[in-house]
């Protein structure tokens, strides 16, 4: 997916202003415009939320004695004495010259100090001149200092102006430099009235939460008055900022419930399942289902028992027994002699899957499909599905090839979601379509993402939670040690192996490349092998041939290997009951979801297990208190709400990562709080403003309608 939001077709000049090209705009040609695209502006209205990064408060000179640390501000004084000194300490190494003058204004003093300066800059300012500064104040020596500040010097006591509102500091591109921002967005703002911006948040919204118009909310947030916090500004508590959130937040979820009442109003195969076939079911496993799972179970069946297309999300912790989950859904499809894919983000989870499908269902009628396979083999694989041989179709984004074809596709289930785009979720459904109808959906994930982000990331969806493990499970004990300790940590993996139990050592290295990290991670398994003589140690990353690492899994599941030394490669989904330690390297330098999506991967046993997060000193205060929180807990969604607390805005669901909602302005970890508000609002805009509905995706969204766009 681009980074970029407002993707869409080329604007043409027919459209309202807001819609139209940049171009329309005074110093703005093709060259520029290109330059702007890559920052997300294509159109009028992409300027108008192009909102400032921050601002700076140039409307009033501050008292140079009322100065604090760190403040950026306005001072204005007479310089007392200027001298160049040489040599001292300068950034960069080297001993040069600087420039510092003294300043003072009868209420205190600051020193100004440049380090690159011309003969004509020292010239201007030498004693007796008048100069107004722009900079950041800093504490140095017991006096403040202002490095490098924007300055200009004033002619005798004359009262020069200040600016009128908060200087907007947007954020850049090469070739646009702030002053053609500012002059590109005041064109616009110049040009508009209210009549051009159409407001579609009703009224009785606006009035509830006391929000501006949309033309006074973008006003202001681009000229801010002088009585404006600033402070509120930056943690984007202002009410005009709050407007902007919610109406993008709104308009997203306006578009993800549109894609689901279309959706819902195509057709699909009704898949019952009769209660003595599960029954059937459940007596061959080998254990007992939860509480949980029988009551997403019955959740998912309720669903493909209807003629409207299933549309489900599952989430649930990692080890909460998805897979037995997904086989019942699959059971009611393949009971009807229809069939259901399964499509998992790797190969080694693909063929995982494929083994877990072909012990509860017949072999014969399961087939795996992965980009390995080529030639005669794939062709026969097709013809088996086209013909509808087989039922259960286990495979990678393989499946979805435009030469593969199914016959009577009814199911789709797709494991660990987050490694898939919105947009493949949505291109699959077309896959199935026969007939009129189209395949269920489920769609399965182990991210932890606290219930209403979830609510709202997946709007389109219905929402089933496994919320309890296997009773049984024994929770992982984690410990956290400094790198220092690495020989009692070699000998924890000794033991363990010695007395029958399989380990894992993650590394996790900081190198750019993944060429390099590769390697150090071959080197981590040549060092481990000197150390650990007696085990036998296999190796798997992100550069080896994928059948490479499916034989190194292979002999891992077969106990022929006792440590798996890995790159993060392993974090999702394999399955490997007897392993029962993990050690994972430079811990500090992951995420908590993806430590415990890692550390995941033990405690599937019997066995009491262990997970050592290693980590290289010193390890910051926040750095101890995260993984203080592994350590404490074993929940995915307690870890994911602390996470949150701690992170405060956007890392948590990391579009880039997740394929989530991507927005210009709104973040929905951040503006969590108005989750509730929003849908409620959304649903007070599909029953009472139908009409708005749709310029209103429009304008967050564009033309594509992202979501919808299938
Ligand atoms: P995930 O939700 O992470 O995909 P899996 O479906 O891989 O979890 O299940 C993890 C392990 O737990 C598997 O070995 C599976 O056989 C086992 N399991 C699943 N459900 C139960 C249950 N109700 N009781 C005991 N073990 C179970
Ligand atoms: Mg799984």
């Amino acid at each position: 997916m681009s980074s970029t939001v407002s993707t869409q077709t080329r604007p043409t000049a027919k459209e309202p202003f807001e819609y139209q090209s940049v171009e329309v705009l005074k110093g703005v040609g093709p060259g520029v415009a290109a330059k702007l695209e890559k920052l997300g502006v294509y159109r009028v209205q992409d300027l108008l939320f192009h909102l400032p990064l921050r601002y700076e408060d140039r409307t009033r000179v501050v008292p140079m004695g009322a100065l604090q640390h760190g403040q950026h501000a306005v001072v204005e004084g007479v310089i007392e004495h200027a001298e160049v000194r040489y040599g001292g300490k300068r950034r960069g190494g080297r001993g040069g010259r600087s420039l510092l003058c003294h300043v003072a204004d009868g209420t205190g003093s600051i020193l100004l100090r440049f380090f690159y300066f011309n003969s004509t800059q020292q010239a201007n300012l030498t004693a007796g001149v008048r100069v107004r500064c722009y900079g950041e104040a800093r504490f140095n020596n017991h006096r403040i200092e202002m490095v490098h500040p924007e300055y200009r010097r004033l002619l005798d006591a004359q009262a020069a102006a200040v600016e009128e509102t908060m200087t907007p500091v947007y954020a850049k591109t090469e070739g646009v430099h702030q002053a053609l921002l500012r002059n590109l967005i005041d064109q616009v703002l110049n040009r508009l009235n209210g009549e051009r911006l159409q407001e579609y948040v009703p009224d009785v919204l606006l009035k509830k939460h006391g929000f501006p118009n949309l033309l006074q909310a973008i006003q202001m947030l681009h000229h801010p008055s002088p009585d404006t916090s600033l402070e509120q500004l930056e943690q984007c508590k202002h009410p005009a900022q709050q407007r902007m959130i919610f109406e993008e937040l709104l308009a997203h979820q306006l578009s993800l419930m549109s894609v689901r009442q279309r959706v819902k109003k195509e057709e699909a195969v009704p898949l019952p399942l009769d209660v003595t076939q599960l029954d059937v079911f459940k007596r061959r496993l080998d254990f007992d289902l939860t509480q949980a799972q029988q009551t997403v179970i019955a959740e998912i069946l309720h669903d493909m028992a209807k003629a409207s297309p299933m549309m489900r999300l599952l989430q649930g912790d990692v080890g909460s027994g998805k897979t037995v989950v997904a086989a019942c859904a699959v059971l009611a499809a393949s009971g009807s002699k229809k069939q259901a894919a399964i499509m998992a983000p790797t190969e080694i989870l693909a063929e995982q899957l494929f083994e877990n499908f072909c012990h509860w269902f017949s072999a014969k009628d399961c087939v795996l499909l992965t980009g390995k396979d080529k030639g005669r083999l794939r062709q026969s694989k097709l013809e088996a599905i086209k013909e509808a041989k087989v039922h259960v179709i286990v495979g990678t984004h393989a499946l979805f090839q435009e030469d593969v074809e199914f016959k009577e596709l009814s199911l789709i289930i797709v494991d660990e979601q987050h490694r898939f785009g919105v947009h493949q979720r949505l291109a699959l459904k077309d896959k199935g379509r026969f007939d009129g109808s189209i395949p269920h959906q489920l769609i399965m994930t182990a991210t932890p993402i606290p219930r209403s982000l979830a609510m709202t990331a997946y709007a389109d969806l219905d929402y089933s939670v496994i919320d309890a493990l296997p009773s049984g499970r024994k929770p992982v004990s984690t410990v956290v040690v400094s790198e220092q300790r690495r020989q009692e940590v070699l000998g924890r993996v000794a033991g363990a192996c010695a007395s029958g139990e399989q380990a894992y050592w993650v590394c996790t290295l900081v190198e750019e490349s993944e060429a390099l990290q590769c390697q150090a991670a071959e080197e981590t398994a040549s060092l481990l092998q000197q150390a650990l003589p007696e085990l036998s140690i296999g190796l798997v990353h992100g550069r080896m041939k994928q059948q490479q690492k499916n034989e190194v899994v292979d002999h891992f599941k077969q106990g022929d290997i006792n440590l798996l030394v890995a790159t993060t490669v392993i974090e999702v989904g394999v399955d490997v009951p007897n392993a029962s330690l993990m050690v994972i390297e430079n811990a500090e330098r992951l995420g908590l979801a993806q430590l415990h999506q890692l550390r995941g991967r033990v405690g599937r046993g019997e066995k009491q297990s262990a997970c050592v997060l290693m980590y290289s000193s010193p390890l910051s205060e926040r750095g101890k208190q995260r993984l203080a929180i592994l350590r404490e807990t074993n929940s995915g969604f307690v870890i994911a709400q602390k996470d949150l607390e701690m992170r405060g805005p956007g890392e948590l669901l990391g579009t880039r990562q997740t394929g989530l909602m991507q927005m210009r302005i709104a973040d929905i970890v951040r503006d969590e709080s108005w989750l509730n508000e929003v849908s409620a609002a959304s649903r007070y805009m599909l029953q009472n403003h139908q009409d708005r509905i749709r310029p209103l995706i429009r304008r967050w969204l564009g033309l594509a309608d992202r979501y919808g766009a299938v």
